[in-house]
């Protein structure tokens, strides 16, 4: 097999990281620990060349204030519908088709309705421990100011719940969860991202 020069000065898949604002850099740990490159984003013209892209916790408003200022909205939106991409928590209030408490502008990749800070005060941020589909025992899940799922399109497929709300789900190329799997030691969110990311390369949709 041959490689070109730009290749084998990397490891594994490149992973762009959204690095506006917010919990970008433990993700960027987490998946070089995994075995892929990791490369922080904040121009829209280092979308490019990437295999996937982490969408991290944060604010969604301020971020979607910095996309807009940078002109990034409308080349992120296109990135988005086409390249493997997961959300955490802010993340996935900006890739959601609709977004409520208050509505506000999004990607519309994912085909879900999110409601911003939809957990009351008292139980706004806390660790759970859930099963899910992915193999391995119970989850751990950092929740911090949580978004909630409270509609899901035909296409997403839910793989862990918190009460009865989806919190982990998967549409496509697209992952999503309104917990922090960053914040953790438990990696198979993101090894299931990259394995994500790996069948897109190897099979385009
Ligand atoms: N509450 C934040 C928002 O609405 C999301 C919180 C988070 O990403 N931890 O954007």
């Amino acid at each position: 097999m041959t490689t070109s020069s730009t290749e084998t000065a990397t490891k594994g898949p490149i992973i762009g990281v959204l690095a506006l604002q917010g919990a970008y850099d433990a993700h960027a740990k987490t998946i070089a620990a995994l075995g892929a490159t990791p490369r922080l984003v904040r121009l829209p013209t280092e979308l490019k060349g990437l295999d996937g892209l982490i969408m991290p916790g944060g604010e969604s408003t301020t971020m979607l204030k910095f996309l807009e200022q940078r002109g990034f909205f409308d080349l992120l939106k296109d990135f988005v519908h086409k390249v493997p991409t997961f959300g955490t928590c802010a993340g996935v209030i900006l890739l959601a088709k609709d977004v409520t408490n208050p509505a506000q502008k999004s990607l519309g990749a994912l085909d879900v309705t999110v409601e911003r800070n939809a957990y009351g005060r008292q139980i706004d941020s806390a660790i759970l421990h859930a099963e899910s589909k992915l193999p391995g025992g119970p989850l751990e899940m950092v929740f911090i100011r949580a978004p909630r799922i409270t509609r899901t399109g035909a296409p997403v497929e839910v793989l862990a719940s918190r009460d009865e709300n989806p919190v982990l789900v998967r549409e496509g190329h697209l992952l999503a969860a309104t917990f922090h799997p960053e914040l953790s030691h438990d990696s198979r969110v993101h090894q299931l991202f990259l394995n994500m990311v790996r069948d897109h390369k190897e099979n385009p949709a």
